[in-house]
């Protein structure tokens, strides 16, 4: 597999990280609710280490609610960790999360003592999006593509919070294959860093065994949920492609379309609330990462 996305300005930004991080009293780690373990940057518990940390598992509205239930539970019995879903975009539970900054850190607060908090996150996960819900107006950029440069700003919430944004976007190697087609297909990865074939099969073959309901009900093909998951990728693609009319000369199925068409729906939640991970699978690939 070759996916690779590591700009030079993500060094600096790990550089810029530690030396926020010494004077921040709670870290805000932004995931991506779909694909929480893939979305967190190993370093960042290296750099963070001591600071308590709040998880925002963001696009919650995307995610399967089971499964972020999960995750939430996961995290919330981590030490100094705290974790709540949201979708940045929705004003009151943006709230929340000063709430739980203030449960973290509860010995600071007032003109003296300001909150400080650090707030990162990959490319795309949504921290603008958030920045710009807390702030109540629209201020930082907010897009589509992935690994826009920003520069650091701080950003007065109230008379004693604080909320430094990180510039960039720190992204060390990913040593998890699982992780990286993940990432992938979230969108959360540049388009040229993959090949686009390879992820939307990985995601089928994905699908097809943990959400075969709502494969079925996207794609109609007639199929069980046994059938789904036994089905054949390649038969499964040729079936989708047919359906929606993925079609290359002599009647033929484009099977790259038609691949890459399942990954568009995914995107854009056509076939549901889906999550494309467990705490219980990541740590799985976890461990298989590091022992290879
Ligand atoms: P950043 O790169 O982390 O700053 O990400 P952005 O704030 O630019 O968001 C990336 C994309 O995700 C944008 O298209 C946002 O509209 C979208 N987005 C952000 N938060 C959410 C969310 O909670 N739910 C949904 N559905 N989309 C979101």
């Amino acid at each position: 597999m070759s996916i690779q996305w590591f700009p030079g300005h993500m060094h600096l930004t790990r550089q810029a990280i530690a030396e926020r991080v010494k004077e921040i009293d709670v870290v805000i780690e932004m995931l991506d609710a779909r694909l929480p373990g893939s979305s967190a940057n190993p370093l960042m518990q290296q750099l963070t280490s001591g600071r308590p940390t709040l998880k925002v598992l963001n696009k919650q509205d995307m995610a399967d609610p089971a499964r972020t239930a999960l995750w939430l539970a996961h995290y919330n019995a981590q030490p100094d960790t705290r974790a709540i879903a949201l979708d940045a975009s929705v004003t009151a539970p943006a709230r929340a999360l000063i709430d739980a900054c203030f449960e973290l850190a509860p010995r600071r607060g007032g003109m003296v003592k300001p909150m400080r908090v650090l707030i990162c996150g990959i490319p795309n996960v949504g921290k603008s999006t958030l920045i710009n819900t807390l702030k109540g107006k629209r201020a930082a950029k907010t897009g589509d593509e992935a690994g826009v440069t920003r520069t650091e700003a701080r950003i007065a919430l109230a008379d004693d919070f604080y909320l430094y944004d990180t510039p960039g976007m720190l992204w060390p190697r990913i040593f998890v294959p699982e992780s990286g087609y993940n990432l992938a297909a979230s969108g959360a990865v540049g388009k040229n860093a993959y090949d686009e074939e390879e992820v939307a099969y990985e995601l089928i073959a994905k699908l097809k065994t943990d959400y075969p309901q709502l494969m079925e009900a996207r794609y109609q093909l007639g199929l069980s949920p046994e059938a789904w998951a036994q089905t054949h990728d390649d038969e499964l693609v040729e079936a989708i492609g047919r359906k929606r009319g993925a079609l290359a000369g002599g009647g033929r199925v484009n099977m790259q379309k038609a691949a890459e068409l399942v990954i568009a729906d995914f995107r854009a939640l056509h076939i549901g609330r889906i999550t494309l991970e467990t705490p219980e699978q990541f740590a799985r690939w976890l461990k298989a990462g590091k022992q290879a």
